[in-house]
């Protein structure tokens, strides 16, 4: 099976080449990637061909998915606040690129495309847990970016027969994400803080509540996507239903580092959901055998390949 990850030299990118390449149904693996938020060392050691550059590339495009069976879209801008300081990129990268994609697709003769949308598309609407059948309403450019990806995807499904699956990703963490950029989620920002000695800081009261996901249950999932061939034109929630606060992971990150850790907090960010928890119904039914990762499991072994790296930064 040849397949194509866009944005693979990212943070779950870079994770799913690396599960895949265990797979010996997978006999080639293809990146593309302009490695604005990605980076090269995500997939050293490892066996893919490189295509460097951009997801608006139709003649790029072309190259990598020649002859491909599946092509799983990860590449994005990611984060909210990047989105509201420039609306117009995130669009570009995300909607125009997932186009572009579905485009590219179809001319190399309609491999399965499974990208990632977001829980951010659930937005204002309040209800819990999110079930993929609510209302979706938005609450920053980068959520509709990931609406459109999902609406393309439903759209080349019905519209051209090519077999899609949407997934919307949760707050994803685990070994391999960055804490040093503007634009960095908590759980590795938090982990490099309290590794550091500084407070964390939290927007807000701290009393918002995410489904935390482990990177090696995003993967598990992808790959059995991948191999069993499923194919679902309605998105599909990727977490289990699990519900944290974020005082709360502080004390899950105090117990994996055995150190105590300073509080601060600042105003809450705009766009900015209050509570995220999916409905896991669907992923379930559609993937019995995948067992996820638990916070108690995960939050210490990403704390342990922040050590592993401040120790082979320190030689
Ligand atoms: P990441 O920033 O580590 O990875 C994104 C990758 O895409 C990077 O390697 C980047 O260089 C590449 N990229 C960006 N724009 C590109 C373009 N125009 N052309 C080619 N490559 C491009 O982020 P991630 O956390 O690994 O996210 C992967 C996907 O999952 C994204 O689509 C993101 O929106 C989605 N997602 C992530 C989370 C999460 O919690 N990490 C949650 C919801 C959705």
């Amino acid at each position: 099976m040849k397949i194509v990850i866009t944005g693979g030299a990212g943070f779950i990118g870079g994770s799913l080449v690396r599960a895949l390449t265990e797979q010996p149904q997978v006999t080639q693996l293809r990146v593309v990637d302009n490695l604005s938020t990605g980076d090269k060392a995500n997939l050293a050691g490892l066996d893919v061909d490189f295509f460097e550059g951009d997801v608006q590339d139709a003649a790029l495009l072309n190259q990598a998915f020649r002859g491909a069976d599946a092509v799983v879209h990860l590449a994005a801008l990611p984060s909210v606040p990047r989105s509201l300081r420039d609306p117009l990129a995130s669009h570009h990268a995300n909607a125009t690129g997932t186009l572009q994609v579905l485009e590219a697709a179809r001319r190399a003769d309609g491999p399965r495309v499974i990208a990632a949308s977001s829980s951010s598309v659930y937005g204002a609407n309040p209800h819990l847990p999110k079930h993929e059948e609510l209302v979706s309403a938005p609450m920053s450019p980068y959520a509709v970016t990931k609406l459109t990806t999902e609406a393309y995807l439903s759209a080349y499904h019905h519209s051209f027969d090519l077999p899609v699956l949407p997934f919307r990703f949760f707050n994803v963490y685990g070994p391999g994400q960055r804490a040093d950029h503007a634009y960095a989620a908590v759980i590795p920002k938090w982990i490099s803080a309290a590794l550091a000695g500084q407070p964390v800081t939290i927007h807000g009261d701290g009393t918002q509540t995410r489904d935390f996901t482990y990177v090696g249950t995003v993967c598990h999932v992808l790959t059995d996507a991948l191999l069993r061939r499923v194919v679902n034109p309605c998105p599909v929630n990727l977490a289990y239903g699990t519900r944290t606060s974020l005082l709360d992971l502080v004390q899950e990150i105090e117990m994996a580092t055995g150190l105590r850790v300073r509080r601060e907090h600042v105003p809450g960010r705009i766009g900015d959901v209050p509570h995220s928890q999916a409905d896991g119904t669907r992923l379930r039914a559609l993937f019995p055998r995948v067992a996820p990762v638990a916070l108690q499991k995960g939050v210490p072994a990403t704390v342990d390949w922040f050590r592993q790296r401040l120790t082979t930064s320190q030689l």
